[in-house]
C-alpha cells in the first residue's frame, strides 16, 4: 500500500503513475490515481495490477494529482473499493494508508445528514467529512485539520480539491509520509524510492502534523493548528 502526489509544472500523471510503481514492492490488490484538470476532479481506479490502469489512463494533462496502491482491510479489493474516493459533489478526492478505526460511527453520522457511501472502505468518511468543512467555508487545510482530529487509527492521507487547484494537502498520524521539495513542483509519497528520479531535498512529516503543498513551497502545521517549522534534509542516491 503507498500513496503519491504530484502538483508542479510537469504532467502529474506519469509521475504519479512512475511513483506507483516504485511502491509497488509494499503489496497491494487495486490502484487508483485522481488529477484535476478544466477545474473537475478525474479518477480512474482499478482492482490488480498497474498496468490494468496504465491502459486505461487517458493523454489528459494535468498539474495536480494524487495516487494509491491498495492494501484493503475494510471492503473487498474491487474498482469502487479502490482510492480515490470521493465527496458525493465530486468536488473532493482523498487517498489513504492504514485503518480509520472509528469510521463507523462517523460513517452512521454521515448518513443521517444525507451523504451516499459508494464503498465499503473505512477511507470513504474523510472525503465526506472534508466536503461538508469546505461547504461551511473552511480552507482545504484547515477541512483537513478539523477532519484529522475526529479521525481515530493509524493512516496517512493525501487530498485535492476543486476549490484549491494548486494543492495536495496531506496528513500523517502513525502511518509514513515524505513530502519532496523540488523547483517549480511538490511530491508526497510513503517513502523517498518512489521519488528517487525527481529530487534529493525530503521532510519527513511526524505524526500529528499536516501540510500544504503548492508548487511554490509546503507548510507544515500540528493537528492543533499550530505551524511548524523545520528544515528539508538531503538524501544522495547511491548508484
Ligand atoms: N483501510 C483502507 C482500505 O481498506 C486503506 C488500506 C491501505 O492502506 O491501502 O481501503
Amino acid at each position: 500500500c503507498g500513496i503519491v502526489g504530484y502538483v508542479g509544472l510537469q504532467s502529474a500523471n506519469p509521475i504519479l503513475m512512475e511513483g506507483l510503481r516504485r511502491l509497488e514492492y509494499r503489496g497491494y490488490d487495486s490502484a487508483g490515481i485522481a488529477w484535476q484538470s478544466d477545474g473537475e476532479i478525474h479518477l480512474l481506479r482499478a482492482p490488480g495490477k498497474l498496468h490494468n490502469l496504465q491502459a486505461r489512463l487517458p493523454n489528459t494533462v494535468s498539474h495536480l494529482g494524487i495516487g494509491h496502491t491498495r492494501w484493503a482491510t475494510h471492503g473487498k479489493p474491487e474498482e469502487r473499493n479502490a482510492h480515490p474516493h470521493c465527496d458525493n459533489q465530486h468536488q473532493v478526492a482523498v487517498v489513504q494508508n492504514g485503518i480509520i478505526e472509528n469510521y463507523r460511527p462517523l460513517r452512521e453520522e454521515l448518513i443521517a445528514q444525507g451523504c451516499v457511501f459508494r464503498s465499503d472502505t473505512d477511507t470513504e468518511v474523510i472525503p465526506h467529512l472534508l466536503s461538508q468543512y469546505l461547504q461551511n467555508n473552511y480552507a482545504l487545510l484547515e477541512a483537513m485539520r478539523l477532519t484529522v482530529v475526529r479521525l481515530e487509527g493509524a493512516f496517512a492521507i493525501a487530498a485535492i480539491a476543486t476549490a484549491a487547484p494548486d494543492e495536495i494537502v496531506i496528513a500523517r498520524q502513525q502511518a509514513p509520509l515524505v513530502v519532496g521539495l523540488g523547483q517549480g513542483e511538490l511530491f508526497c509519497a510513503s517513502d523517498t524510492t518512489a521519488l528517487i528520479n525527481h529530487t534529493q531535498a525530503f521532510l519527513s512529516l511526524e505524526n500529528g502534523e499536516l501540510a500544504r503543498l503548492t508548487p511554490l513551497g509546503m507548510e507544515l502545521y500540528s493537528f492543533a493548528g499550530e505551524r511548524v517549522r523545520r528544515f528539508p534534509e538531503r538524501l544522495t542516491w547511491s548508484p
